[in-house]
């Protein structure tokens, strides 16, 4: 079983993440890692060929607190730098037995075709443009924690939408879990094949939840051209922006922020709105999870 995209998960295995998530979210609160863990012995690989802070380090973190045997490779020291296929070092990797891969890749369907030679489950940890699988469980889990439920929320989910995949897994799972999704960002920054509910003021007016996304300049040809505080000031997430939301509203970000780009200082430090740190505590929980459901499915 891999985990490639959002739409593989069954019900049931939706449900059991996220309910194993709130079970490890106590756990990591507490001293003492589990002994025995459930990974004990077992081998995670980590195989990032883009930056990562938040998902390589929970990845990491998830793994060893359940026990695991966890190596990460540094992709700009490896062979890859040789030029070595993408397939290639997934037979190199599979003939060291690991039980799980972890791979981010800035190709989209990169995690599909190093499956394909891998005796191992699979996790995505991002490709390119198309799907962050454990990024939207981590978003889901931390809602759940917030509101105790998802059903009915209104979410919108602004920016960048063009290049986030964060974006696209979230908005294939929360109207799964009965939530209204609202996409909405600089027309520049829309997909052709999502529909946009209008300007981001409008996605914001009555929100229950607002996701702010990164401009990724990095897979841009062109620059935005923006004036230094325009985007913040047009499509970005102010203080005043937020007050059209309802007054209960939470504020998520994926992370790395722009400060002062999509999103304001204020708004990105206001303890009572934002739930940025809590979507990092729960990606060790939720990766936890993960790492749970797939590690005893090698073949
Ligand atoms: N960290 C998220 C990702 O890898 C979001 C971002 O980079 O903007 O997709």
């Amino acid at each position: 079983m891999n985990l490639l995209n959002i739409d593989q998960l069954d019900e049931d295995s939706l449900r059991r993440v996220l309910d194993r998530s709130r079970h490890w979210l106590d756990v990591n609160r507490q001293r003492e890692r589990p002994s025995p863990g459930p990974l004990d012995g077992r081998i995670v690989l980590n195989l990032f060929y883009e930056n990562s802070t938040r998902t390589l380090m929970s990845f990491e973190t998830a793994a060893h607190r359940l026990g695991a045997d966890v190596m990460s490779l540094p992709v700009a020291h490896s062979s890859v730098k040789k030029g070595e296929t993408l397939e290639d070092t997934g037979r190199t990797l599979n003939a060291m037995r690991p039980d799980v891969l972890v791979i981010r890749h800035p190709e989209n369907g990169a995690p599909a075709r190093i499956a394909d030679v891998l005796d191992c489950p699979v996790i995505n940890a991002g490709d390119g443009t198309n799907q962050h699988p454990t990024q939207a469980l981590l978003d889901a889990a931390t809602l759940m924690s917030r509101f105790g439920r998802i059903e009915g929320l209104k979410i919108a989910i602004c920016g960048d939408i063009k290049h986030s995949r964060v974006a696209r897994s979230n908005a294939e799972l929360l109207p799964r879990l009965g939530a209204e999704v609202r996409l909405a960002g600089p027309p520049s920054l829309m997909p052709d094949d999502v529909a946009t509910c209008g300007s981001v003021d409008e996605a914001v007016a009555g929100a229950d939840v607002v996701m702010m996304l990164r401009v990724q300049r990095e897979r841009m040809e062109d620059d935005l051209g923006d004036a230094p505080g325009e985007y913040l000031e047009r499509y970005g997430l102010t203080r005043e922006r937020l007050r059209k939301a309802a007054p209960h509203v939470a504020v998520m970000h994926p992370g790395p922020m722009n400060r002062g780009v999509e999103i304001a200082d204020d708004v990105a430090d206001n303890k009572d709105r934002s739930l940025i740190w809590l979507q990092v505590e729960m990606g060790v929980a939720v990766r936890m999870a993960c790492l749970e459901l797939l590690a005893g499915t090698r073949d």
